[in-house]
This record gives structure tokens, sequence and C-alpha cells, in this order.
């Protein structure tokens, strides 16, 4: 059991008011509260030892170095790599994304060969396939979904053929919340002797994720919604592949040797990451790591499962609400997608913000997924560490009060 009133006191802004209410901060998958601790290292890096990290002799240069490499020690071990060599720090895991699509993919794939993505992609993960499908002649193939919104394992299987050089899959919906089960996946895509790329972006700052015992060639993930702050993300790949890869960007830093006419490339990561580094927010981002373990990822899973089994059971309550997904709290991850016939998901939003509550609506960067469930727009509430069944309460009551309201003026659908 996570003591959530203690977790709760780490970050300052669930303190505040939104229009007079205490805020419930319900729009998590979209990005994470911060913790005191993640803000003060920002502010000790920039106070106490700001310089560039792998060029100095100077104190603060080593001591940047030092802390930043200490992040990606940190980051290896969170999500048990075997080495720091493959930790790629990106921006965010749209670019570690796109990383892979322009370092290994554009170089790899030919016409007649496949990458295998699924209906339920965030668009990071399906427009950088579209793109270097059209470049390469290769065929991007979408493996569907059951009606329950779980990956349809019968269909991926007859779609993995031989001729799938890739499979580039989410762990956990940003709409639906549905778990893909990776190792089987991996298992099977493997088999055929593809890669597979895993969108990380929900699972890892939700539930424990070890890339070893899944087994995955490539796994994508952003700091700022685990805790950490924005502009700084992961790619995660297996050394021999990042050792075979072209590099993404060109520049300082990823370079071996120079003359005017060519260059070489470091070894992985630096091979990876030209130009000066987000430096202070990869320290940061380490210490939001050290919060995570701290309290354990898989008693953050479990709190997650317990807090989404009582949505689902409040959401019941309300008759006209359809949620998506799946309909058990296993099954899912803490990211509630739901609509109202009569209401459109953005009035909604503006209602609950009213109400101080925030949640996203819109199609969640996965508009084809989202026009399948037959609406052009859900609402979401999405939950972390810090949420209680309480403001799950606060939520189901605003949403009761909306109903009300909207039923009485109407809205334009
Ligand atoms: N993939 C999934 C499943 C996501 O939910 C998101 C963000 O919402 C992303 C990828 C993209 O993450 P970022 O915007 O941090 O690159």
């Amino acid at each position: 059991m996570l003591d959530v009133h203690t977790i709760r006191q780490d970050f300052p802004v669930l303190q505040r008011k939104v229009h007079g209410k205490p805020l419930v901060y319900l729009d998590n998958a979209a990005t994470s509260q911060k913790p005191r601790q993640v803000i003060q290292a920002l502010v000790a890096y920039y106070e106490g030892y700001n310089a560039n990290v792998h060029r100095a002799v100077h104190t603060l240069g080593e001591e940047a170095t030092q802390r930043y490499e200490e992040a990606r020690q940190k980051v290896a071990d969170f999500i048990n790599a075997p080495s720091l060599e493959c930790i790629i720090w990106t921006r965010n895991t749209t670019e570690a994304i796109n990383l892979v699509a322009s370092a290994w993919a554009r170089h790899h794939l030919k016409p007649g060969e496949e990458v295998l993505t699924s209906a339920m992609e965030h668009h990071s993960n399906l427009v950088p396939w579209q793109r270097v499908c059209a470049e390469t002649g290769a065929t991007l193939r979408i493996a569907p979904l059951t009606p329950e919104g779980l990956l349809d394992m019968d269909a991926f299987r007859r779609l993995l053929s031989p001729r799938v050089r890739l499979v580039a899959i989410t762990h956990m919906s940003n709409v639906l919340g549905s778990i893909v089960p990776v190792e089987e996946v991996v298992r099977l895509a493997h088999g055929v002797g593809a890669l597979v790329l895993v969108d990380g972006a929900q699972s890892v700052p939700h539930m424990p994720v070890d890339v070893q015992a899944l087994d995955c060639d490539f796994l994508a993930f952003s700091a700022h919604k685990m805790l950490g702050p924005t502009g700084i993300g992961v790619l995660y790949g297996k050394l021999p592949l990042l050792e075979e890869m072209e590099p993404f960007l060109m520049g300082g830093e990823m370079v071996r040797e120079v003359t005017y006419e060519r260059a070489t490339w470091k070894a992985p990561p630096f091979r990876y990451e030209a130009g000066t580094p987000n430096i202070a927010d990869a320290i940061a981002f380490g210490v939001a790591i050290d919060y995570l373990k701290a309290i354990g990822m898989s008693a953050i899973r479990q709190h997650e499962i317990a807090l989404t089994r009582y949505a689902l059971q409040r959401f019941a309550e309300l008759e006209e609400v359809q949620v998506f997904g799946p309909p058990r709290a296993e099954q899912r991850g803490g990211v509630i997608s739901f609509h109202h016939p009569d209401i459109h998901p953005h009035d909604l939003g503006t209602f609950l913000d009213r109400e101080g509550i925030a949640i996203r609506a819109g199609h969640h960067c996965a508009m084809p997924l989202v026009r399948s469930l037959g609406v052009v727009a859900t609402a979401r509430a999405s939950f972390y560490l810090y949420n209680t069944e309480e403001e799950v309460d606060a939520l189901i009551d605003a949403l009761r009060k909306a109903i009300r309201f909207f039923g009485r003026v109407g809205t334009p659908r």
C-alpha cells in the first residue's frame, strides 16, 4: 500500500487550487507532476555546477559529467539494461522512435519488406513508420484490436510473416489503457527474424519494465511522464544493433576523427548524442528515478490497479457514459477514456476544469484509434501514484453535475 498522503506532500502543485477548488490532477498520461526533489535537482545544477559535459577538465565540468553519467546508469538499472552504453538520451519518446526510423529503418528496409504496428498506436509510433515505408518502398501493416480493445493476438500472428523486419508496438495504450503482452509479441517476432521496438511511454512510468526479460530490441520512453522534467527521454537499444547503426544527427561530440573530407563515429551511446545535451534535465530525471525506485514500481502498479478498478466501478454508475477499453483493471493501465452521447468531450473538459479537475479531451494523438471507436474525441482521466479514491469520487460527482447541467442547456455534438 502506498502512503499517498505523504507522497502528495512532495508535490508542490498538488497543494494549489484551481477556480477556488483543490486541484484534482487526472491528466497524468499527458504529463506527470514533479516532486520537490526533482525541481530542486534542477536548481542545484544551475546554482552549483552548471557546465558542459564530456569536455572540460575543470571542477564544474567534472561534477556535471559525473552526475549526468550517473543519471544514465540509473536509467540503465531502472529498466535492467545490461550496460549504460545501451542508453541514449533523446528529447522524448517521439525522438527516440524517430531515431530508430532514421538510423535503422531507413538503411535496412527494402521494397517488399514490412513494418508491423498496431491499431492503438500514438501518432509518434505510427507516422514515422508511414514516412519510412514511403521512402524505402516497404509496407506498413496494422494489427487490429479485439472488441474489448486488446491486441488481437490471432490476427497479429497471421500478419507476422518473414517479410516483417520490424514490429513497432506500444506496451500500453494512452487511450484505452490496454496492456500489450510484449514478451509474447517479442518471442513471436523474433521467431520470424523481426526486430521489436516497444513504445514504453505509458508503461515505463507505471509498472516494472525489464528489457532483458522482455528481450525487446528497442524501448522508448519520456521522463516527463514519470515525475521527471520535459525535454529528456530515452532510447534503449541492444548494443550490437546500436554499434551497427548509422548516426541520427551529425555534429560535435558524436565523432571520433574528423578531417575536412570525412568523419568517423564514436561508439554508442555518444554516436547518437550530437551537440550539447540536456544536462540539467537528465540529472533531474535520475532523481525522479530514485524517487520511483524508493516507492517501488510494483507498489505503484498495484496502487493504480486498485484505483482503476474503483474508478471503473464508479463509472458504471453513470448509465449514459461509455467507457472504452478492456473491462478488467488488471488488463489496463490507469487510463480511462469515456464519452457521453450528448456532451462534447471539450465541453466536459472545460466544465470539469471549473470544478478544479484536470482531464484531457481530444483524440490523444491517436486519431485513427479514436475514430475507430465511433467518436471524434474522448474525455480521458489518467492516474498516477499520488491520486486517491477521493479524487475519483470528485470526478464522478463533477460528471453527474455536468450531465445535469448539459441536460438542461444542451450542447452541440
Ligand atoms: N507513445 C505513447 C503511448 C504516448 O502516450 C505518448 C505521449 O502521450 C508518446 C508516445 C509520445 O511521448 P512524447 O510526447 O513524450 O514524445
